[in-house]
């Protein structure tokens, strides 16, 4: 397998040149255990260890890597595991709350080009979690793409369609029945060499049965990672990355499916803060960005810098809030 079909971008290799460090390499994570990494150098899959400055106390503590990340790894000597030296800028992160903590947030998955935002048409149907997650994906930096399932049990998923793309502007928008693959080829349609993909949606969605889909049975069987650590023994564990070979990556970690519980009003400001900080600039303190002279949000809708369809999301939840 090649860099290039685990997602790895002359971006990467920038961030990795700039370190100045000839001997590391560059390494995806495919999963993130307690006390340990496993990583996809494109030759192999490795298991591996954080260095000294993740440890507790170490200037990079906050920031370790999740599942998508790219590291800057130490090849292992026989009988070590390989080490992290240093994580790769991200292109952006899906993020929770960190559990039992005041500060910051903690990434459950990164550098993810599409999300596939499943919602059933069934009981699962809700306009306002949709644009929830919807946020979420525009404060990651992926690309959201709406799946509406189980199109076998609703009596007009035309119509529900409608409804969707009154707030989900400028987003694809597909209906398929995953069960029985109606439809399945819309999904297939957005994989590509190298990109990166991943599910989120309610419990019973559909998502394990669209990644399932996607993966095939061939490569379920391959998702399992042989470790062999320092003493010799085997084990064997999962994979939260996998590879399509020639078809793209797709992440599937329990960290993703927990970002269902997001949605909470402080994380749906959080989710806008570049329009936040445009309207410190606005001309009024009070400034509505409805047609006030000197407004800097519209301003910037104006001149492309600000995606419409977000800003309309954005007033749309803001009047929520409101209320
Ligand atoms: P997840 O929790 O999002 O991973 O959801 P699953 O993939 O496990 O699906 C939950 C249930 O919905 C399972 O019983 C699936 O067989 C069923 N299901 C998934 N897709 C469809 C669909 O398109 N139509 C119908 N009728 N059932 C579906
Ligand atoms: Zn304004």
């Amino acid at each position: 397998m090649t860099l290039d079909e685990l997602g790895w971008t002359p971006e990467f290799q920038d961030h990795l040149q700039a370190l100045e460090m000839p001997d590391l390499i560059p390494a995806r994570v495919v999963r993130q255990d307690p006390y340990s990494y496993f990583v996809m150098t494109g030759m192999a899959t490795v298991m591996a260890e954080l260095g000294g400055r993740f440890r507790p106390g170490g200037a990079d503590e906050q920031d370790r890597p999740a599942v998508g990340d790219w590291v800057a790894l130490q090849p292992h000597e026989e009988g070590d595991a390989a080490l992290i030296h240093a994580l790769l800028p991200r292109r952006g992160g899906f993020a929770r709350q960190r559990a039992g903590s005041v500060t910051g947030a903690q990434v459950v998955a990164a550098n993810i080009d599409i999300v596939y935002i499943v919602m059933g048409l069934d009981a699962d149907f809700n306009l306002r979690r949709l644009e929830r997650y919807l946020a979420l994906c525009w404060t990651s930096a992926a690309e959201p793409v709406v799946l509406l399932n189980k199109a076998d049990l609703s009596d007009d998923p035309a119509a529900r369609k409608t409804e969707v793309e009154a707030v989900a502007l400028g987003v694809d928008i597909h209906t398929l029945s995953a069960k029985q693959g109606d439809g399945f080829e819309a999904v297939e349609g957005y994989l590509e060499a190298g990109r990166t993909v991943a599910f989120i949606g309610s419990s019973g969605a559909g998502k394990s049965t669209m990644v399932n889909r996607l993966l095939g049975a061939e490569a379920m069987a391959v998702g399992a990672v042989r470790a062999d650590d320092s003493k010799g023994r085997h084990t064997t564990t999962h994979r939260e990355l996998f590879v399509l070979p020639g078809r793209g990556i797709v992440i599937d970690t329990p960290g993703m499916r927990e970002l269902q519980m997001w949605g909470d009003e402080d994380s749906l400001r959080g989710a806008f803060a570049d329009i936040e900080d445009l309207a410190q600039t606005c001309k009024f303190r009070d400034c509505a960005h409805e047609s006030e002279p000197g407004c800097a949000v519209l301003g910037a809708v104006e001149s492309g810098a600000l995606d419409e369809g977000r800003f309309h999301s954005y007033l749309k939840l803001k009047g929520e809030l409101a209320h």
